[in-house]
């Protein structure tokens, strides 16, 4: 098939961007080696363990770096056609091309319900770094049950809990590292609940109206029903309508909903890690991050959001997400388009550098 090449100029100061992401990456790769390096001298890491962190460092240090190229010498042409990413969790580089991934797929299904879109922060309290790994666990086992709820699939008294027609929701884990071994997981959820009017009324005041950084909030009386069944699946006791609205002696945790805000997109496919996810990340977070996530799923659908899923490791790309990730590899500029021939080319007195993308000539616009 006949084909065209579309070049984009990739400019020094853009070249210059994508070496300063790079860069960035060099310090998770000193905080797996430090890792490494302390686990290895305390004997707290199997021979498995080490292995299997050397290859993570290898693919983080490689992250980026090199480029698979073209390059045209009698016309001074070096077209960039192709780059590693290493997908690591802690990679800045690949966290960004996750976000965006992940962005990507998401809009579809966020301008399809944008009239019914609701964004629900659940939170449980602090925990020390020995107990994180088992609360996040626990906490994404509560929550699928919590969707039963939601969904309407799980009854109290042989009805459904709420009035809302919940069809489906995403829920993102963030961990906030609050310093002295304490940290802070909740869950940012998307929920698609049809019909808002139960939740915009806002008339009860509780524990938690005075928060910290706040203004004085009042609650829903859905908020207030998941403040308490949060707190009984949390804390493992019955969810007997009783106990879920009647029995005022029992505790709540923290659950804010509010109609989901566009601009709110980053909260909602945070990084794990509250703020960049290495810059200022001490070496003890690190490690206590990097064992709680150890094949934990952040990202997480339900319903008819259940398909929406995060980069992961191995995961396939669509040639969306090509489309995506090719917009974050050259940072967004817009491409410069143009057919030059050769003879021109080859007057100029350095490298120009393209990035090149072939696609069949049928496809172009
Ligand atoms: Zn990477």
């Amino acid at each position: 098939m006949e084909t065209m090449t579309k070049v984009r100029e990739l400019t020094p100061d853009y070249r210059m961007r994508m070496a300063g992401n790079v860069a960035r990456s060099e310090n998770a790769v000193w905080q797996y080696q430090r890792m490494m390096v302390s686990g290895i001298i305390k004997k707290e890491l199997s021979w498995d363990e080490i292995q299997s962190m050397k290859k993570r460092v290898e693919r983080l240090a490689g992250c980026n770096k090199i480029w698979d190229t073209e390059t045209y010498e009698t016309s001074n042409v070096k077209v960039l056609l192709r780059t590693f990413l290493c997908k690591d969790k802690f990679c800045p580089n690949c966290q960004a091309v996750k976000r965006m991934v992940l962005w990507n797929r998401l809009q579809p299904y966020m301008e399809q319900h944008k009239d019914s879109l609701f964004h629900m922060t659940l939170t449980v309290p602090d925990c020390t770094g020995e107990e994180v790994y088992d609360t996040v666990r626990h906490m994404a086992d509560c929550f699928k049950i919590l969707v039963g709820y939601l969904e309407g699939n799980r009854k109290v008294r042989g009805k459904a809990l709420f009035l809302f027609d919940c069809k489906g929701c995403f829920r993102s884990l963030e961990i906030k590292c609050k310093g002295e071994n304490l940290y802070h997981p909740h869950f940012h959820v998307v929920a698609v609940l049809g019909n808002g009017d139960v939740l915009e009324d806002k008339h009860i005041v509780n524990e938690f109206s005075r928060s910290k950084g706040h203004d004085y909030r009042l609650f829903s009386d859905v908020e207030v029903t998941i403040q308490r069944l949060w707190w009984l699946l949390i804390n493992g006791q019955r969810r007997s309508y009783h106990n879920i609205v009647e029995n005022d002696s029992l505790g709540r945790y923290s659950c804010v909903i509010d109609k989901y805000q566009p601009d709110e997109c980053e909260r909602l496919i945070a990084y794990v890690v509250k703020g960049s996810p290495t810059v200022g990340l001490a070496d003890e977070d690190f490690r206590t991050l990097y064992h709680t996530l150890q094949n934990y799923r952040q990202i997480q659908g339900y319903g008819d959001l259940y398909h929406v899923k995060s980069v992961e490791g191995t995961g396939d790309y669509s040639e969306q997400d090509y489309q995506a990730l090719e917009r974050y590899i050259i940072n967004g500029e817009q491409p410069v388009c143009q057919y030059e021939g050769t003879g021109r080319l080859a007057y100029d007195n350095k490298y120009i550098m393209l990035r090149g993308k072939y696609q069949p000539r049928n496809l172009k616009h």
